[in-house]
């Protein structure tokens, strides 16, 4: 995933699983030539959620000598999140997501990054697979294992998307890190939290179902790969990023925003 000479953006929300990818990054790291790794934290601004995580996360990285950028919704298109959802929060997390990915890209871009690397494990992998299939979005379904290949796309990688969100949880708790986070408020609209409720049960039941439903979608990925479904890679009218249509969604998402 990571070659010689590369500039690593991680994704560094605070939380668990990007403490743990953080961590193990920068304890691997000094085997590499010429690997540097930034952290960036994206303030959607939630509040009484994302100041404390933001702390935790100035605190981590200054300890572990990592330089640490944030970028906020409000600098980017002027409002947060909790404004953006006054009318109503029940899109929080499509709408958050958009504009994440959006802030992550254009800092990690910022940072002369060549990487992004995001701390999605197994059990997030698995109920994207699901949610894509009860949205009926086939082209996410597959494309969501890895990075758009290619244009301008910085290439993404998971290294923790086979692992367990257990496993992660015990991990931190062997390096010494018991964190205690707080909840997004928005997370009760969330599909997600359904999802991972049906998932969690389903694994206790018959272990291994998280694992085979990832590679499930490594099938399916390289069955449709010559599928034209997917449209073309091209760049957005207004701000240049990739996507696949005209406008990218954070444009025309903006465009609702400001009416
Ligand atoms: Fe954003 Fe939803 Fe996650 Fe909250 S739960 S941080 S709104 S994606
Ligand atoms: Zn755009």
């Amino acid at each position: 995933m990571i070659a010689d000479g590369d500039r690593i953006a991680v994704a560094f929300s605070g939380g668990k699983d990007s403490t743990a990818l953080l961590l193990i990054l920068r304890e691997i790291i000094p085997a590499w030539n010429n690997i540097r790794l930034v952290a960036i934290t994206v303030d959607e601004g939630i509040s009484g959620y994302r100041e404390e995580t933001i702390k935790i996360a100035d605190r981590l990285t200054k300890d572990l000598g990592i330089e640490h950028r944030i970028v906020s919704f409000s600098r980017m298109v002027g409002k947060d999140l909790d404004g953006i959802l006054r009318e109503g929060p029940e899109r929080a997390c499509s709408i958050c997501g958009i504009l994440r990915r959006k802030a992550l890209s254009s800092a990690a871009r910022d940072a002369g990054a060549t990487l992004v690397a995001t701390g999605h494990n197994l059990d997030d992998e698995a109920q994207a697979v699901l949610m894509n299939v009860l949205r009926g979005d086939l082209p996410r379904l597959v494309r969501s294992s890895g990075s758009p290949s290619g244009g301008c796309f910085l290439p993404r990688i998971k290294p923790l998307m086979e692992i367990p969100e257990k496993e992660i949880a015990v991990y931190l708790m062997v390096k010494g890190f018991f964190p205690d986070l707080p909840e997004c408020p928005y997370t009760r609209y969330a599909l997600r939290a359904e999802v991972r409720t049906i998932l969690s049960a389903w694994e206790i039941r018959h272990q291994g179902a998280m694992l085979k439903i990832l590679r499930g979608r490594e099938k399916l990925e390289k069955a449709l790969k010559s599928v034209p479904f997917q449209g073309k890679i091209q760049q957005c009218k207004e701000c240049g990023e990739p996507c696949s249509g005209t406008l990218c969604q954070t444009c025309l998402l903006l465009r609702k925003i400001n009416g």
